[in-house]
């Protein structure tokens, strides 16, 4: 990888990076502050606190939506945008909408008043067309009087300054979507673990002019999480949540990188990696590439779309999750077994009495899952490692 083209301003003690997204002109901070990890348990006042604190480090790339945080995102963004209203012009906010849920115009524009209101301000800098899954969704969107056409008018009436548009389609699938000149900018799904097949996106969104935003640099928490497996990530004295963080910050390709601030000390991590920004070298990449597996892509991130959809109520994204032990760490169907019960006694299967056997097919959660992962076929496998798991306590 080239050393990253970027400038930079010194701020509260840190080298904040910022670089030019697309062909907006806009210079954004190469850290953004992802709305998704709020402490719901605690005030929204006090997590509007986080989001100021993040704004006066430099940061100025500010995403939320709907639903993040038990769809309390928006709101606490509104707080701290009242409170910052003063410096309005030195931060830009991004919010979403689904085609599926506003599938006409005048939906779409009701839906981009709903945000404006709750984000108290006249104008949403980037809107995204969100969580285009498949090629329907999109075709959905940019049907004539949908989602749309309802955003070219907020964009003509000045409630949108640039309409973008946020997808998990395959590498190929991303150059055609952004083939046709309708977005200015692309937020992907993209990190250290997967980046060999989402690299073809995020090259085409580069080369095509628009803004490349990553989202899930940690992969939904996967690499904090197995730290000990994932070591081969990082250069001595890094971590590899750190290594995982600095390899989108860094990538020149990449224009902003999405990280889900929960804490102030978040924050400061990411702007203290930001600060360094050594992008990975060809040495890096080529010790990585010799570790990761097809199995890297195929990892469940733990975003919940599959959520609230099974109709006989199977913790999927818990099981999946599960799951990810044996692509991650290669376990045998032993070794599963055990973890299996250990997960039902203390981890994320603590909670719940449904088993993966009593998955009915229907597939909803297929048609929801962001990573397109085989989850009936999981399941199967997994309701296998039931059925061991309850003779072995039946024999004693
Ligand atoms: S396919 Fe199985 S796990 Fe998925 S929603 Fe249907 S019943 Fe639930
Ligand atoms: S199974 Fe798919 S949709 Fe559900 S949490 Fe995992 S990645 Fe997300």
């Amino acid at each position: 990888m080239n050393v990253i083209e970027c400038d930079e301003s010194t701020l509260k003690g840190y080298v904040v990076i910022y670089k030019t997204y697309g062909q907006t002109g806009l210079k954004v901070s190469a850290v953004g502050f992802g709305g998704m990890r709020f402490d719901i348990k605690q005030s929204k006042e006090k997590n509007a606190e986080i989001l100021r604190y993040a704004v006066d480090q430099g940061i100025n790339y500010l995403d939320t939506a709907p639903m993040y945080c038990e769809d309390q995102s928006e709101d606490i963004f509104g707080i701290a945008i009242k409170q910052m209203a003063a410096q309005r012009e030195d931060f830009y906010v991004s919010t979403k909408g689904m085609p599926e849920d506003f599938d006409t115009a005048d939906k779409a524009i009701g839906h981009v008043d709903k945000s404006l209101k709750l984000l108290n301000t006249d104008t949403i800098d980037f809107y995204h067309v969100w969580c285009v899954r498949r090629w329907s969704e999109y075709e959905l969107a940019m049907k004539p009087g949908g989602q749309y056409d309802g955003l070219l008018k907020c964009k003509e009436q000045g409630k949108i300054k640039h309409i973008v548009v946020s997808t998990h389609l395959r590498g190929p699938e991303v150059g055609d979507l952004i083939s046709k000149d309708e977005f200015e900018g692309v937020l992907l799904g993209v990190n250290i673990l997967n980046f060999l097949y989402r690299w073809e996106g995020v090259q085409a969104a580069h080369k095509a002019g628009l803004g490349v935003v990553a989202m899930n640099p940690l992969a939904g928490g996967i690499i904090p999480q197995n730290e000990q497996s994932l070591a081969f990530l990082a250069d001595e004295g890094e971590t590899p949540t750190e290594a995982a963080l600095r390899f989108c910050i860094s990538c020149p390709q990449i224009t902003i990188t999405l990280n889900g601030f929960t804490t102030k000390e978040h924050v400061d991590m990411a702007c203290k990696i930001a600060d360094k920004a050594e992008p990975f070298t060809d040495e890096d990449i080529k010790r990585i590439r010799g570790h990761i597996t097809n199995n890297m892509d195929a990892l469940c991130t733990g975003c919940g779309y599959c959520m609230g959809r099974c109709p006989v109520d199977i913790p999927i994204s818990n099981f999946m999750q599960y799951y990810n032990e044996k692509l991650l760490t290669n376990k045998t169907e032993r070794e599963m077994i055990e973890h299996l019960g250990f997960q039902r006694k203390w981890l994320l299967l603590a909670d719940s009495k449904e088993k993966a056997a009593d998955c009915v097919q229907c597939g909803r959660c297929e048609m929801a899952c962001t990573q397109h992962l085989d989850i009936i076929k999981r399941l199967e496998k997994i309701s296998e490692w039931e059925k061991s798991l309850e003779n072995s306590k039946q024999k004693g």
